[in-house]
């Protein structure tokens, strides 16, 4: 159960495999995680308690079946199998809490001389974990710009969630930290803002809410796609262009948008407070919008939940 630190399931290429017992060989942890691939997806409790609600399970689904084309691994499930046995995995370790789902395809076997071919076959793995949502609380972030650019199309895909494009990320992370900053924001190799470390960022100036293009070296992001289309519903005019350092020192409102941060407003960026320092009104209906949609309070969007019993 979740209380002892781990699931007691963990899928494993087709079957469901008692977590201890999902091992490889140490030879397989080097070479094969070069071209490896995955997911983070969220399954939040309903607010009645008695549901778990999976998070546009089919579109992180998806956005994994790109991923692994754009790393030329050929992944042997469709995303309706994968679909079904992150539901079964929910059910059988019986979450009655929010829970993290973390599917990952690597190549299969012992790959040691040579980088990882194209033909190489496949593993897939679904691992999960409680989280708590931070979305109830107040926060906020200190953020800022990365000497470190963001991998860009003419280095690998910055569409694919790959393990490797992690490495980019997490030399920004260390470089913010050591500068006094809580997450970077990476630019991209024509100096634009591209995102952060994991998470795609938008700003807002006199109620207008910019976010950087698909084009600009980001993460297709799917919490992206929900909070453009909860900001246009709530009336918000959204641009998605290319996107100036300067324009983030002159926003009203900044904030990341991701899977595992949800909505974090940044209030310091390049070490300029944000308008007054705390999250502003177009931040907060976000928040609140968001909130309403993982716990199942607002309803116009059916086609982005699965819903998971309780057992
Ligand atoms: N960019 C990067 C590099 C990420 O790792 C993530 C998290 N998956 C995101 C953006 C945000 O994507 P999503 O909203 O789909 O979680």
């Amino acid at each position: 159960s979740p209380g002892t630190g781990h699931p007691e399931w963990i899928w494993r290429s087709g079957e469901l495999v008692p977590w201890e017992q999902a091992a490889v060989h140490v030879n397989a942890v080097g070479h094969a995680s070069v071209a490896a691939v995955f997911e983070g997806i969220k399954a939040y409790l309903a607010a009645d308690g008695r549901r778990l609600l999976v998070f546009r399970l089919e579109d992180h689904l998806r956005r994994l079946a790109d991923s692994a084309r754009l790393c030329r691994l050929s992944l042997p499930y469709s995303g309706a199998e994968l679909g079904a046995a992150a539901v079964e995995l929910l059910a059988v370790n019986g979450y009655r809490e929010d829970a993290y789902l973390r599917p990952w395809a690597f190549p299969r076997g012992i790959i040691r001389e040579q980088m990882v071919p194209a033909e190489a076959a496949c593993e897939v793995v679904i691992d999960s974990w409680p989280f708590r949502s931070a979305l109830d609380k107040e926060r906020g972030c200190r953020a800022a710009v990365s000497s470190w650019l963001r991998v860009s199309e003419s280095s690998m895909p910055p569409r694919a969630k790959a393990f490797s494009n992690y490495h980019n990320g997490r030399l920004a992370m260390m470089e913010a930290r050591e500068n006094g900053h809580d997450w970077p924001v990476m630019l991209n190799e024509r100096h634009k803002v591209s995102e952060g470390a994991g998470a795609c960022l938008a700003l807002v100036r006199d109620g207008v809410v910019v976010t950087p293009s698909l084009g600009s070296g980001v993460l297709p992001g799917i919490t992206r796609d929900t909070a453009l289309t909860l900001l246009r519903g709530l009336g918000f005019p959204v641009e998605e262009r290319e996107v100036d350092r300067s324009e983030l020192h002159l926003a009203d409102e900044i904030f990341f948008m991701g899977t595992a941060w949800e909505i974090l407003p940044v209030t310091t960026i390049d070490g300029l407070t944000v308008d007054d320092g705390t999250p502003g009104p177009v931040t907060r209906a976000l928040s609140g919008a968001y909130g309403r949609l993982m716990r199942g309070e607002d309803d116009t969007h059916p086609e982005w939940i699965t819903e998971v019993p309780l057992s």
